[in-house]
């Protein structure tokens, strides 16, 4: 059974509740990590019982190591629940991007989130493509319910906010997403300290990484798409790891000219090889989520990414194929 609930269903449930397992999906960016941090401090400020998990053994980005609680979420295995949990993820479009093991749990496993491609995989879904951050539509219901949101939450929601708007500068940042920010200001959210510690901290190694996929960058189709790939070796050689890929697309994105931007990077593993893919259209006039759907991935008509076998040189020469059609 699968059902549909709205802002004001959660925020009567959600202090009702006796015991919670809050996760968010893979890999999990700031609006994920936002996400989880933002929901178990309000269950500990509703006295409701919870534990946080985070599927995959990608680490947190350094970047958000400021907001409290980390260490007290979960990770690798997926924990044994207790049968009447309800689970809370968040910002995961599909059960695919989680530990599938979670969908044998016996109470409610509640979705929230705001990809428009988001499956409905949960036995209530609150989907809301318009929301600029998942973080935005937990701020929904707090406010619905009239939960307290101290400067603490506030951060972590504003953190989710901030990064998922691109710092107020993409497509997705309206009117809502300002008053959102404003409401949190007043609430105590220092909004120069978290620039400075999101912003402003850059590990050398990611400079480096940087670096060397901007040297790699080639310009396809008359400069349409640009694209750029790190190996393995490249990751060693400037000391880095998939955490510190995190806005390498966007300086592929903002060359002059451009309209798909494409970064891959290899990732090796038990089961061998593969090609994580991440793509960005500049103006919508390409759907990049059309073209990771034909290889099982997803996302947005803006940003979408996917995973492949093969070498680089035969993703991107599929990519540029792709985008050529598209045109
Ligand atoms: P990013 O390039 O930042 O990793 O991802 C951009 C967007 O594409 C995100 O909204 C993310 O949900 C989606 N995405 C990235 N990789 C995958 C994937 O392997 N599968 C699916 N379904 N979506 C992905
Ligand atoms: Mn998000």
């Amino acid at each position: 059974m699968s059902r549909t609930v709205g802002v004001s269903d959660l925020a009567l449930r959600l202090p009702q509740e006796h015991d919670i397992t809050i996760m968010a999906h893979e890999n999990p960016d700031g609006d994920a990590v936002g996400c989880v941090v933002a929901l178990m401090l309000m269950a500990q400020k509703l006295g409701v019982a919870h534990r946080v998990y985070l599927p995959g053994d990608t680490p947190i980005s350094p970047e958000y190591s400021f907001l409290p609680g980390l260490e007290d979420i979960e990770r690798g295995e997926f924990p044994k629940l207790h049968s009447n949990t309800s689970v809370y993820i968040m910002d995961s479009a599909s059960a695919s991007r989680l530990d599938i093991s979670i969908l044998k749990c016996a109470g409610d496993c509640i979705n929230i989130d705001h990809h428009q491609d988001n499956d409905g995989y949960g036995t209530l879904n609150l989907v809301d493509p318009t929301a600029a951050s998942t973080t935005q539509i937990l701020f929904n219901i707090f406010r619905a319910g009239d939960l307290p949101i101290d400067a603490t939450i506030g951060t972590a929601l504003y953190l989710g906010l901030v990064t998922d708007t691109g710092r107020f500068q993409y497509s997705n940042t309206t009117p809502e997403a300002h008053r959102m920010a404003a409401y949190l200001q007043e609430a105590g959210v220092d909004v120069n300290r978290v620039f400075s510690l999101v912003y402003e901290r850059t590990p050398l190694p990611k400079t480096r990484l940087l670096g060397i996929a901007l040297d790699r960058l080639t310009l396809r189709l008359d400069g349409a798409l640009a694209a750029s790939s790190l190996s393995a070796a490249d990751f060693e050689a400037a000391g880095a790891d998939e955490r510190h890929t995190e806005g390498i697309i966007d300086e592929l994105r903002r060359i002059e000219g451009v309209r798909v931007a494409a970064f891959v990077r290899e990732r090796v593993s038990d089961e061998g090889t593969q090609q994580k893919v991440s793509l960005r259209s500049t103006d919508g006039s390409v759907d990049v989520a059309a073209i990771a759907h034909l290889e099982g991935g997803g996302g947005h008509v803006r940003a979408a990414g996917f995973t492949a076998d093969g070498d680089a040189e035969s993703v991107i020469a599929w990519l540029e194929r792709e985008v050529r059609t598209r045109l």
